[in-house]
């Protein structure tokens, strides 16, 4: 069942029964179809829809913003934010895409050949609750620019969004058999997978779901795209402003109420400044207490996507505690809710679970470094490799330090975020493949070698 509970109230909005086998069937089928003649339209016509899509995904930006506040909590300028990021990344594919699909010419021994860049066929697209709309936006605005037609099963949560988001393609022009909502179970995803007529996947979400799908993939020869959890490190090297650091490094971590799969999460910060920097966080992170309706532009604390989040946030909280982590503030469910306090835990170590595990929510984790080695070897001693960030005032020392991390993506003086032309993806336990910038096209490309 699909369905929609009000995080702020706990309150059951609607439902949605789970397609049938059947009706998953059907769905296929019509992604098929519809491959045939998208495939065949020139480059320019399918980006000049994908360009009308952004424009109409710009006028809905408060339509779509409210259906994310309600479905999963998102405060709604953070919503009306996510939007913006949603039509950058159709505008970029509309206008880069012809670009970076033209033929590239290869001068090869004894000959010349052409290298034509095309779809493959009919994909799935398996996407999260945390970004309902920029999630699938990365992965659709691409394989549209491409050719290949695409099946969409978004999060359970989530209804609202997968069907505003498939009346907006509708209405720029995509064909209906060209981008078609699925209201499937992730039971029926394998089936879905071993269907011949489909060519590859690419799900965000989590580590489980991840290896679910890549087993399944695995198994029928698909190519599959992961964009899965992160653990990111932040390193604090020093400070011409401890105030504004603390401020810019907690308003990143309380980004959607912390459920960013890039935001910040460990901060490891140099001993000279670590206990100052703990203080000020301390306070600063009690400005995120004051549980409030995410509807209301003035909130600050918003509620987890559901209750069973929050549970779960609270309970890595609880045992990071028992198993002899300090809670420096914060830390407490507050209900009928899924809120949670802004909480900031200090000492943790190698021995506890929260050391390793992913905490996608509102929890500041804080370690110190005496050396430099030592911050880079606590950034890299996790299992995940999505992005991490490097705080100080030399650019030269900070970039020594971005080149020894293990992740994807490092920023500079800046933490999370993401931007169209910039390839988004991890290394290690949280992912394989890119997402967004030039890198993002290519993922589902036949790069056709024509010896000429
Ligand atoms: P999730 O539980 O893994 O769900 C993601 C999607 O996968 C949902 O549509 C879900 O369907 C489906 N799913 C779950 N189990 C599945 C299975 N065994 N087989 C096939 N599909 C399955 O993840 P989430 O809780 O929504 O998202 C949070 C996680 O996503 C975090 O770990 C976060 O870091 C990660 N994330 C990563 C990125 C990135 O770019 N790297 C971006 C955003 C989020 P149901 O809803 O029906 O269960």
């Amino acid at each position: 069942m699909y369905t929609v509970t009000d995080p702020a109230t706990g309150e059951l909005i609607e439902q949605v029964p789970n397609a049938t086998d059947e009706e998953v069937l059907a769905a296929i089928d019509r992604v098929h179809r519809g491959y045939g003649s998208w495939r065949q339209r020139s480059v320019a016509e399918r980006a000049a829809i994908v360009a009308r899509a952004a424009d109409l995904f710009a006028e809905r930006t408060d339509e779509l913003a409210a259906i994310m506040t309600l479905e999963m909590g998102k405060r709604i300028n953070e919503g009306r934010g996510e939007i913006g990021i949603v039509v950058d990344i159709f505008r970029y594919y509309a206008e880069r895409g012809p670009d970076l699909l033209k033929d590239e010419p290869v001068a090869i021994k004894g000959g010349r050949a052409v290298i034509t860049k095309g779809p493959i066929g009919p994909l799935l697209g398996v996407m999260p609750w945390n970004f309902p709309c920029y999630q699938v936006a990365r992965f659709v605005a691409p394989n549209l620019v491409l050719g290949n037609t695409i099946l969409l099963k978004h999060a359970s949560i989530c209804p609202r969004s997968a069907v505003a988001i498939e009346d907006i393609l509708r209405e720029a022009g995509v064909p209906e058999n060209v981008y078609v909502n699925v209201f499937a179970s992730s039971r029926q995803i394998p089936s879905v997978l071993a269907d011949p007529r489909i060519q590859g996947v690419s799900l965000t979400g989590s580590e489980q779901a991840g290896i679910s799908v890549a087993v399944e993939a695995g198994r029928n020869l698909k190519k599959s795209v992961l964009e899965l959890g992160g653990s990111d490190p932040l390193i604090l090297l020093d400070s011409d402003d401890l105030d504004e650091s603390v401020n810019v490094i907690a308003t990143a971590r309380m980004r959607n109420c912390g459920q960013s799969c890039n935001s910040p999460k460990r901060m490891i910060v140099m001993a000279e400044i670590y206990d100052e920097f703990v203080d000020r966080l301390t306070k600063r992170v009690a400005d995120f207490y004051q549980p409030g309706d995410p509807a209301d532009p003035a909130t600050k604390l918003p509620p987890l996507a559901s209750v069973a989040a929050a549970d779960e946030v609270a309970a890595q909280v609880e045992k990071a505690v028992r198993q002899g982590a300090t809670l420096r503030t914060g830390g407490r469910r507050i209900g009928p809710g899924a809120y949670l306090e802004a909480t900031v835990l200090t000492d943790v170590t190698r021995e506890m679970d929260a050391f390793y595990e992913e905490i996608f929510g509102p929890v500041v984790v804080v370690f110190k470094a005496e050396t430099e080695a030592e911050a880079i070897e606590l950034a890299n001693d996790s299992p995940f490799g999505l992005g991490a960030s490097v705080f100080g005032t030399d650019p030269e020392r900070s970039r020594r330090v971005a080149d020894q991390i293990e992740a994807g993506m490092v920023y500079l003086n800046s933490a999370g975020g993401s931007q169209a032309d910039l390839p988004f993806g991890g290394i290690k336990r949280s992912g394989i493949g890119r997402e967004l910038g030039p890198a993002g096209i290519e993922e589902f490309m036949n790069k056709k070698s024509i010896r000429l």
